[in-house]
């Protein structure tokens, strides 16, 4: 058996894989398809989990371009795999591959987790609920309730923190995109999800905002959550996503990226006394949310999480 984290497979793989041949071992009938996906630390989460099952499945890592996507998607099927992730940039396009999609899926308009049944291509976006749970254990606060402010809005992490949170119906939704336009759509999105059962209040409670230092302070003020969902961050070389003076003791602030596992905003935070988490605890939850779903069983949780903190 290959090394299942270190190893990256390719669409010819997934195609002699579904004709019995090929690289991909048969116990392999999990996947995550992407584009990159090299970095991916799925398989490492998953693989430690079905082998504390005593699962006889398997998780890999294949390397997908956009223009393969339903080829793969259909392959894998053939090929009898249980499901398949999807992440960048996959999770918008799959929701036309889908034969039917759950709730979440539907209205975040995205799907990262497929459920293969017979004929049927089962859609389900277990980002938005895996932020729910992530905030709750590292904050110990329900999305809910928090005012909250999303960094990078317009991006696939932060359509779907956006959406979510209004799913949760949050009191408070600020909105900050680079490109502005971007935020403006999915805000019109969050107000017909927050708007579907109840009346809009006497202030508007989605806002959007451009990524300018005296817009951020003024809306700071009011918010409890900073969410971090662009892709600064990543390199110790990206500059500052927004100032440090604009951060207070009395934020909470999530940034997605979770290496390095202190990125600047998280470094500039803390320095304020503000409380601070990485994005660790997305993927674990994400992924444990998943794994229910192909196994129909509780994922085993603390198993997942040491295998991300060795795999990181
Ligand atoms: P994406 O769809 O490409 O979105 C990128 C976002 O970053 C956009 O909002 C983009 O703004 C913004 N951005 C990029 N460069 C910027 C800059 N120099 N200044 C300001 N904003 C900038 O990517 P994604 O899939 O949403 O991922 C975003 C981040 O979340 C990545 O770091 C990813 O690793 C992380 N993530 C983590 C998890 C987890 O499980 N923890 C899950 C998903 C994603 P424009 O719209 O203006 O381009």
């Amino acid at each position: 058996m290959p090394d299942l984290q270190t190893t990256t497979f390719t669409l010819d793989d997934l195609r002699a894989r579904a004709e019995g041949r090929g690289p991909i071992p048969p116990e392999v009938r999990l996947a995550v398809l992407g584009s990159p996906v090299e970095h991916s630390l799925s398989p490492a989460m998953h693989n430690a989990a079905l082998e504390s099952l005593g699962a006889d499945l398997r998780y890999a890592k294949i390397e997908c371009s956009p223009e393969h996507l339903a080829e793969a998607v259909d392959l894998a099927r053939r090929a009898e795999f249980v499901g398949l992730n999807l992440t960048i940039p996959h999770k918008f396009e799959a929701l036309t591959l889908c034969t039917e999609l759950d709730d979440t899926a539907r209205q975040l308009g995205a799907v990262n987790t497929l459920l293969f049944d017979g004929s049927r291509i089962v859609g389900f976006n277990t980002d938005g609920p895996g932020l729910v749970r992530a905030i709750r254990e590292v904050f110990s606060f329900d999305l809910r309730d928090l005012r909250v402010m999303i960094l990078g809005a317009g991006g696939g992490a932060g359509s779907a923190a956006a959406l979510q949170c209004a799913l949760e119906k949050c009191p408070r939704l600020v909105l900050v995109n680079r490109t502005e336009g971007k935020a403006h759509d999915i805000a019109q999105r969050a107000k017909q999800l927050l708007h579907s059962d109840r009346l809009e209040g006497p202030e508007d409670p989605v806002t959007v905002i451009p990524l300018e230092e005296s817009d951020l302070r003024e809306q700071l003020a009011r918010i409890d959550l900073v969410i971090n969902a662009t892709s600064l961050g990543m390199k110790r070389t990206d500059p500052r996503l927004i100032p440090a003076s604009l951060l207070t003791p009395d934020l909470m602030v999530y940034d997605m990226v979770y290496r390095p596992a202190v990125t600047r905003l998280l470094e500039d935070a803390q320095n304020a006394g503000a409380r601070t988490s990485n994005g660790l605890s997305l993927l674990l939850h994400q992924g444990a949310l998943a794994l229910e779903i192909w196994l129909n069983r509780p994922a085993p949780l603390e198993v997942m999480r040491r295998a991300l903190d060795q795999a990181v």
